[in-house]
C-alpha cells in the first residue's frame, strides 16, 4: 500500500496521484487529508508556501464531490488570477480519472458570459477570486446556496488584498451547513478573525511553527546606495548565469522601469503587475513557465500564489511595506524539496528592517557583497567553457568547416581558444575592469550617500489623508520620478517635508508653481535649514561613483548569457540565431555600455 493510500484516497485519485510523479505526502496533507476524509469539520491548515497545500484539500474535496450531480458543491475562494487559474489547473489534474467532474475558473479580466456558460453547463467545483465571485453572484450568474464545503486558500493574502468584505458577503450566499477549510502560510490577526467569525470549532493544524520561512531557502543582502540599485541587480543576475528569477518590487510603477530597463540592456526579463490586460500576464506568465523569460519583475499581489517550480532566486529589488509579505516573496523558490536564494538589495538604512525579517522567519540572513568585475568575468567565462563542453555538434556546418579550417590552419587549440575567448569576452571585460565597486560601505559608519540634500516644504500632511507612503506615491507620480529619489517623508497633520537630490529642485518648485488639488494651491518651498543634512560631501562623491564607465561606443543591446531565444537579435551576431542548440546561444556574451 502506497503513502498516498494510506491516507484514504481512492484508485481514481492514487491513479492521477501516480501520474503526477507524487510518491509520499507532504506533511500538510499526511495531517490534513485524512481528518479531511474522514469527518464533516471546519478547518484551518497552516503551513508555509510550497508545502503542496492545493492537493491537502484538492485531493479529499474531489473524493467528496458526487460528481453524478451536477449541482455546484465546492466553492474555493484564492487572491489572485493566477492562482485561480493555477489551482483550477492541480484540479483537474487530480481529477482526470474522474470524467464526470467539471471545475470552471472565475476571475476577472476575462469574459464573464463564458465563465456563466461554464458554469451552466455544470461546474461541481468552482474556483474564483473574490471580486469576480461577487460579480457573478450579484448578476444571478453561479449558485452557491448549495455547495458543502467552501475553501480559502491562501488566506493572508486575500486578507492583505482587502477581501475582508468580499468574503463576508460571498459567505453570506453559502448554506449554514458547508464546511469551511481555510489554508494559510501565516496566522494574521485579521485571518484569526474570519477563522472565529466564520467558522465553527475548526481543526486546526500547523505545520512547522507558523510564519516560518521555506527552510530550503538561504537569506542574503546586499547593502548598496540607492542609486546603485539597478546595476546591483544586474551585476546579481550576471554573476548568476543561469539564474531563473522573480524579481520584486515596491509599485506597478517600478516594476514596469526595471524591468523595460533588463529589456533594454538585453536581459531576457518582462513585467508582471495589475495594470496588465490578462491576456498580457498569461503570455508572460506562459514565456516564463516556459523558460524565455529569465527574470520576470513583478509587485506582491501580481505574483501571489505563482507556482513555477525551479526559481533560483528571489530578488528582492525593494523589501516590501508590509515585512510579512517577504515571507510568500521568498517562498517562490526553494519549491518542492528545491534549494533556492532570495536575496535583498538594501541601503544602509533598512538594515533594522532584516533584523525584523531574520525573527519571523527564523532564520539569518548573510551579508553579502555585490560581486566585482573580475569575480562576474572569471563566472561568465567558467559558464560559457561549460557550455561549449555541453554543447552538441551542429553537422549543418559541415560543409563549411573546410573553409574555416584553412582560415584558422595556423593556429594551435591554445591559440583558438584564447582567440575565441576574446571574441566574445573584450568588451565585457573592458567593461568590468572600469565597473565601480557597489556594496556600500558596512552599517555604523558614514551616513548614507544617497538621501539627498534639499529638504523641502509642503503644505499637505495627514490632514489631507496623507501618511509618509501616499505622499511618497504622490510625489513619485506628479513628478515622474523614482520612489528612491525622495527621502526622509515627514507627514505632519498639515503639512510635511522630504528631500530629493539638489538636481530635482527646479523640476519641484516648477511643477508646484500655481498647483491646484481639489481646488486648493499646493505649495512647495526649500526649507531653510537644509544644509544641516550636510549635503557637500555626498554630492562630492556622487559625481566620483562612475556609472558612466564603460564604452559607449557599443550599440548592439546584447547582454550577458542572458538571451535564450535570440529571437530579436537584428545585430551584426544575428547568424547566431540559427544554432540548434540554446546553450551556445545563451552563451553569447556581450555587454553594453553600462553594467
Ligand atoms: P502551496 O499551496 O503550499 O504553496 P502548492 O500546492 O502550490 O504549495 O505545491 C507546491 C508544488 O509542490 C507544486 O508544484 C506541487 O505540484 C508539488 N507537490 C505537491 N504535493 C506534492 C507531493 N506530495 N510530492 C511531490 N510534489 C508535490
Ligand atoms: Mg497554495
Amino acid at each position: 500500500m502506497n503513502a498516498f493510500q494510506a491516507l484514504g484516497l481512492d484508485a481514481d485519485l492514487l491513479q492521477a496521484i501516480n501520474d503526477m510523479g507524487f510518491e509520499t505526502p507532504s506533511e500538510v496533507q499526511e495531517k490534513s487529508i485524512p481528518i479531511l476524509l474522514s469527518q464533516e469539520t471546519d478547518l484551518v491548515s497552516l503551513a508555509q508556501t510550497g508545502t503542496g497545500k492545493t492537493a491537502a484539500f484538492g485531493f479529499p474535496l474531489i473524493q467528496k464531490i458526487d460528481s453524478n450531480s451536477k449541482k455546484t458543491q465546492a466553492l474555493i475562494l484564492s487572491p489572485t488570477r493566477e492562482l485561480c487559474l493555477q489551482i483550477t489547473n492541480e484540479l483537474k489534474n487530480y481529477s482526470k480519472y474522474k470524467k464526470s467532474l467539471n471545475v470552471v475558473a472565475v476571475y476577472g479580466g476575462a469574459s464573464i458570459t463564458d465563465q456563466a456558460r461554464a458554469i451552466e453547463r455544470g461546474a461541481q467545483i468552482i474556483v474564483a477570486t473574490p471580486g469576480r465571485m461577487q460579480d457573478m453572484i450579484r448578476r444571478n450568474l453561479a449558485d452557491i446556496s448549495t455547495i458543502n464545503y467552501c475553501v480559502l486558500d491562501e488566506a493572508d493574502e486575500m486578507l492583505n488584498m482587502g477581501f475582508y468584505e468580499d468574503i463576508k458577503s460571498i459567505l453570506s450566499h453559502t448554506p449554514k451547513h458547508k464546511k469551511t477549510w481555510l489554508f494559510s502560510a501565516t496566522m494574521p490577526k485579521e485571518v484569526a478573525k474570519i477563522a472565529k467569525k466564520f467558522m465553527k470549532d475548526p481543526v486546526e493544524i500547523t505545520v512547522g511553527s507558523k510564519n516560518m520561512g521555506t527552510s530550503n531557502v538561504t537569506h542574503e543582502y546586499y547593502l548598496v546606495n540607492h542609486r546603485n540599485r539597478y546595476d546591483a541587480l544586474k551585476r546579481l543576475a550576471d554573476a548568476n548565469p543561469d539564474i531563473f528569477s522573480v524579481i520584486f518590487c515596491r509599485t506597478k510603477r517600478d516594476t514596469q522601469k526595471v524591468a523595460e530597463k533588463l529589456i533594454e540592456d538585453g536581459y531576457n526579463a518582462a513585467a508582471l503587475h495589475g495594470d496588465l490586460s490578462q491576456n498580457q500576464r498569461d503570455l508572460v506568465m506562459k514565456s516564463f513557465r516556459s523558460r524565455q523569460i529569465q527574470m520576470l519583475v513583478a509587485t506582491d499581489v501580481a505574483a501571489r500564489g505563482i507556482d513555477v517550480d525551479d526559481i533560483t532566486h528571489v530578488i528582492n529589488y525593494q523589501l516590501p511595506d508590509e515585512i510579512e509579505t517577504y515571507t510568500h516573496r521568498s517562498g517562490r523558490t526553494g519549491r518542492a524539496g528545491k534549494s533556492g536564494v532570495s536575496m535583498v538589495i538594501i541601503s544602509k538604512s533598512e538594515v533594522r528592517k532584516i533584523r525584523t525579517i531574520e525573527k519571523i522567519i527564523q532564520q539569518k540572513f548573510e551579508e553579502k557583497q555585490i560581486p566585482d568585475g573580475k569575480e562576474i568575468c572569471k563566472i561568465q567565462l567558467f559558464h560559457l567553457a561549460n557550455d561549449i563542453k555541453k554543447t552538441e555538434i551542429n553537422h549543418d556546418i559541415d560543409p563549411y568547416l573546410p573553409n574555416i579550417n584553412e582560415a584558422l590552419e595556423d593556429f594551435t587549440k591554445e591559440e583558438l581558444i584564447k582567440k575565441f575567448f576574446s571574441v566574445e569576452f573584450t568588451r565585457f571585460f573592458n567593461y568590468y575592469q572600469k565597473a565601480p565597486d557597489l556594496t556600500a560601505e558596512s552599517a555604523g559608519g558614514r551616513p548614507e550617500v544617497s538621501e539627498g540634500n534639499t529638504r523641502y516644504f509642503i503644505n499637505v500632511g495627514s490632514k489631507d489623508g496623507y501618511d509618509w507612503k501616499s505622499l511618497k506615491d504622490f510625489l513619485t507620480g506628479e513628478l515622474n520620478l523614482d520612489r528612491d529619489d525622495i527621502f526622509k517623508v515627514d507627514c505632519k497633520a498639515s503639512f510635511s517635508f522630504f528631500n530629493t537630490d539638489e538636481k530635482h529642485a527646479d523640476l519641484i518648485l516648477k511643477t508646484f508653481t500655481d498647483y491646484q488639488q481639489n481646488g486648493r494651491y499646493v505649495n512647495v518651498e526649500i526649507t531653510k535649514d537644509q544644509k544641516s543634512e550636510g549635503g557637500g560631501r555626498k554630492r562630492r562623491e556622487r559625481s566620483g561613483g562612475g556609472r558612466k564607465g564603460g564604452g559607449k561606443s557599443f550599440n548592439d543591446k546584447g547582454s550577458f548569457g542572458k538571451r535564450r531565444s535570440g529571437s530579436d537579435r537584428g545585430d551584426k551576431k544575428g547568424h547566431r540565431k540559427g544554432s540548434r542548440n540554446k546553450n551556445v546561444e545563451s552563451s553569447i556574451k556581450r555587454r553594453r555600455s553600462k553594467a
